[in-house]
């Protein structure tokens, strides 16, 4: 079953304690991408600027991403520039600058409109709605957030949360949107606001899940002594649920289990190099490996 993504597609500058790139293919959509595309078939829409370099349209082609969703316009592609700290959790975005992103208004060919599995990567939810608004019954559809929104767009994303089966956010982005201090508690709540589902990410410390009837998982991350760049892993993990839940075309609590857990080992290879270079490489086999290694940490 195909997945569609929708989301933004940048050019990011990054630095952490040991290294510095500049204009680095990113975005929500481009992660999510790729990594979706790990599993089957995958229909990108998004926008990018008419300096948007040809090698990192070409790695969408080389996944066999379908571009017809992707826009082209004139003027610069959106730039994101973000520093880790030491800890390479803590993270500042430096800058950012819309640019072609500004205007977009994301517009599903009718090629699209009927694509079951369903993937809202992290841009504002008034354009996340946009698109639940132009497909045709999907089967899950899932939305990824961020505190700028929570802070910014809290009525939209509350309205998006009715349309969605499921929420991805962080642990603080969970507490800033219920203000509970406790996760547990934000999780739960955030699952009688609409969403059927509520994954919760944790960072190195993996991931929760929450059911709007009292459904619970909890995986930790997969264990790793050096992280380069953690930008998209966020990307990378919901990429990489929705790809398994379209691949297997089951939405039971126990198959969403298995998807969190496809998204984790996803997210892990994406952290390994900068922007999405160790994606670029990776092999199908070598995630149904990391499976295989993943089960016997725990059970
Ligand atoms: P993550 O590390 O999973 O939070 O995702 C990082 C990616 O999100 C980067 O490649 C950025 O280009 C992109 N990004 C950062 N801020 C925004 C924003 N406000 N809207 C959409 N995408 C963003």
């Amino acid at each position: 079953m195909p997945v569609l993504v929708v989301g933004s597609i940048a050019l990011d500058d990054i630095k952490t304690p040991t290294a510095e790139h500049r204009q680095l293919l990113g975005g929500s959509a481009s992660y999510a991408a790729v990594a979706a595309s790990f599993f089957g078939p995958v229909n990108l829409v998004g926008v990018i600027g008419d300096d948007f370099p040809p090698q990192h349209k070409e790695l969408f082609v080389t996944r066999k991403i379908d571009l017809t969703g992707l826009e082209t316009a004139a003027g610069l592609t959106f730039c994101w520039s973000g520093e880790y700290e030491q800890n390479m959790n803590n993270r500042k975005t430096l800058s950012v600058a819309l640019n072609v992103f500004e205007k977009f208004q994301p517009k599903l060919p009718e090629s699209y409109r009927a694509t079951p599995y369903v993937l809202l990567g992290n841009i504002a939810p008034s354009l996340q709605r946009s698109v639940c608004r132009q497909v045709r019954k999907p089967k899950f559809v899932v939305a990824d957030t961020m505190d700028l929104w929570i802070g910014m767009a809290r009525a939209d994303l509350l309205e998006l949360l009715k349309e969605v089966d499921m929420l991805i956010l962080n642990d603080s982005e969970a507490r800033q949107l219920t203000e509970e201090d406790n996760v547990i508690k934000a999780g739960r709540k955030i699952a009688t606001l609409g969403p059927r589902y509520v994954a919760v990410k944790k960072g190195e410390h993996g991931c929760l899940l929450f059911g709007r009837d009292g459904e619970f998982f909890s995986t930790g991350a997969f264990p790793l002594e050096h992280i380069h760049d953690p930008t998209g892993a966020g990307d990378c993990f919901a990429g990489g649920l929705i790809g398994h839940l379209a691949r297997t075309d089951d939405i039971s609590f126990s198959n969403l289990k298995e998807a969190i857990i496809q998204g984790t080992l996803v997210a892990s290879f994406c952290v390994e190099e900068f922007s999405l270079r160790r994606l670029e490489k990776l092999l199908a086999d070598e995630i149904s490996e990391r499976r295989k290694a993943f089960g016997t940490y725990i059970t």
